[in-house]
């Protein structure tokens, strides 16, 4: 194909602004699907978008087009995640196109993942077409949110389309507005190969599958390719593109957007970044990778029945297949038994991996307070990087700490600024910038991740009625006064509910967390003591008093079914609970540490 009349475009917009629904009507009226396969999508679309945003993966489709000017068109069209977690899946789909539709809900108008995202756009050079969508919905203000754009974006709305994804009023002018305001790729047919791997998943029927961008060349099947990162050399079996169904192909030219299966075994040979070139006639040099993703959030996962550990140690190999960004490792707990210790990319991740170990492996689990990634800088000189709060140093040996911080920006309806920059300034925030969006509050502040991972979010929805939206990016490291605080039950320390905190909030954590713990810690036969300490030094104490406890004692008579359903209930509650020295602690403990009101 003549390069002039491909477009490589991403679609970027705020969570719920329509970016999957205006996916499927590109798809629908470039005949990618029949009426019956279309609605079979659009069912799908709902599951399969969460799996979407599961997996993490972004999806590519090749789109034809006919263009009023009478030519056709290539589109090749990249749907990305919205989610901050998944900045790296956004930013590497960019660095696949030439251009961005840039999605905005006419009703909402401009959100902080609008912002992070559009941003991220710019940044990869991208030629950017605003679309106002949802103008079917009575409360659009078309005008009012292309001054918001400008004003807050700083680009030209003049010609923002307005569109109904939803209802396909304006969708024909998008296809048109792809077509002759973004710029065509360039590249070189001759010149030797030089293709972005762009992404890689496995498949159980094909191996690895390798989505690529190339760049100068071309690729064919048969064709042996080097990965110049890995050095590691394959045969291309099959080349093709996705409209959306997998399509064979006979080769991938320049400005072309499909995908490799070339007999990768493991997904580690395919990394997300690499150049991959021709081993007889190889580029000179390789293109500007990625960033790799380095997760920031660990905490552990413990089956809650000690016999489906193996059954986790699998799915979480299963899942790890197509989330090369997701980490996890062997931890042995006192308290809670073996399990995992595993790493996120932020807290979205973390709770999506979760779900799905749940919802897909029918997994039951426990988790572990999530924690960041401290660095522990120790008096002989060395430096520990701190995964797990169970396995800070003794304070004798700790020179000092430092902890992750980040740049948040919230956009606010004015009305919730107040308790948005106590929530701020609660959490040890910095304020960098306060500006106003029409009626709307954009404030920016540098917070402590550790802040922003306990709870942060689900205070930030409960103070504004989830009118605030929320995007952050790491800033770096910087010491801090902080300090492990111990959970104690009965004189013992529960390594689970081992936490790191600023100094100057440990007293009132250790407080909540024993009173929290005193009401879920069910009555023993005995006094049990819930103390939290820091360096040895007991900081906040409660007793659960003993009672004696007897289910059954209430059945009297011969209700035999009635008794045995009863300690069959208890029994199936024990599941969840963790023997700890003689007392039994439920797992709502554990999610205790996570949250407090
Ligand atoms: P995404 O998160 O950006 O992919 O958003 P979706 O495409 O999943 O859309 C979010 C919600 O907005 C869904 O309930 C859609 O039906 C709805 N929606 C999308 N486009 C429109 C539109 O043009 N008008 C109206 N009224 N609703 C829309
Ligand atoms: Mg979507």
């Amino acid at each position: 194909t003549d390069l002039r009349n491909i477009r490589n475009f991403a679609i970027v917009a705020h969570i719920d602004h329509g970016k999957s629904t205006l996916a499927d009507r590109l798809i629908q009226i470039c005949g990618g699907l029949t009426e019956r396969e279309m609605k079979e999508q659009v069912l799908d679309s709902m599951e399969l978008e969460r799996e979407r945003g599961i997996t993490i993966k972004a999806q590519t489709v090749r789109l034809t087009y006919q263009a009023q000017d009478g030519e056709t068109y290539i589109l090749n069209m990249i749907d990305t995640p919205g989610h901050v977690d998944f900045s790296y899946e956004v930013s590497r789909s960019l660095k696949a196109c030439e251009g961005s539709l840039l999605l905005v809900d006419a009703s909402q108008g401009v959100e902080a993942q609008t912002l992070a995202n559009v941003y991220l756009a710019l940044d990869h050079d991208h030629e950017i077409v605003p679309v106002l969508n949802k103008v079917d919905l009575p409360a659009a203000e078309p005008d009012r949110i292309k001054e918001q754009i400008e004003e807050v974006i700083g680009l030209d709305a003049t010609d923002a389309l307005e569109i109904s994804a939803k209802t396909g009023r304006g969708v024909s002018d998008v296809l048109e507005a792809i077509v002759q305001r973004l710029p065509p790729p360039k590249g070189d047919i001759k010149a030797p190969l030089k293709a972005l791997l762009v992404d890689s998943w496995y498949d159980p029927y094909l191996g690895v599958v390798t989505l690529v961008r190339v760049m100068e060349g071309t690729l064919k099947s048969g064709m042996k390719v080097r990965m110049l990162g890995t050095r590691a050399l394959h045969d291309v079996t099959q080349v093709g593109v996705f409209r959306p169904g997998k399509t064979k192909a006979d080769a991938l030219g320049p400005g072309e957007i499909g995908y490799v299966i070339s007999g990768i075994k493991d997904i580690a040979d395919a990394k997300v970044g690499d150049t991959i070139t021709e081993e007889k006639r190889p580029c000179e040099a390789p293109l500007e990778g990625f960033q790799p993703s380095v997760p920031v959030v660990f905490c552990g996962l413990f089956p809650s029945d000690t016999s489906q550990y193996e059954e986790l140690r699998d799915s979480l190999g299963k899942l790890a297949l197509n989330d090369s960004s997701f980490l996890f490792e062997p931890e042995v707990s006192p308290a809670l038994g073996f399990g995992f210790r595993c790493g996120f990319l932020g807290l979205l991740h973390l709770e999506i991996v979760q779900e799905r170990l749940e919802r897909e492996f029918g997994l039951d689990l426990i988790t572990t307070a999530p924690s960041v990634v401290y660095h522990v800088y120790t008096k002989n000189g060395g430096m520990k990087e701190l995964h797990n709060p169970t396995d800070m140093p003794e304070p004798t040996q700790i020179d000092h700490i430092e902890e992750p911080w980040i740049k948040a920006t919230i956009l606010v309806p004015d009305d919730f600024l107040g308790p948005i920059l106590k929530l701020c300034e609660e959490r040890r925030g910095e304020q960098i910038d306060l500006t106003y969006v029409g009626d709307r509050a954009m404030v920016i502040y540098r917070l402590p991740l550790n802040e922003v991972v306990f709870d942060f979010y689900d205070r930030l929805k409960s103070v504004t009625r989830g009118y605030a939206s929320f995007d952050y990016q790491l800033e770096g490291y910087r010491e801090g006064d902080l300090v492990k605080l111990t959970i104690m039950v009965n004189g013992e320390p529960v390594d689970a509910l081992a936490l790191v905190v600023h100094r100057s909030q440990a007293e009132v954590r250790g407080r909540a967390l024993c009173a929290k713990l005193k009401e879920l810690i069910p009555r023993q036969l005995f006094k049990v003591a819930v103390q939290a300490s820091i360096g040895g030094k007991v900081i906040a104490r409660e007793t659960v008093s003993a009672m004696r406890k007897d289910v059954t004692a209430k059945c009297y008579g011969g209700d035999a079914t009635r008794k045995r359903k009863l300690l069959e209930k208890q029994k199936e509650g024990k599941k969840r609970m963790r023997q700890f020295g003689n007392v039994e602690i439920p797992q709502s403990a554990f999610l205790a540490a996570l949250r407090m009101d």
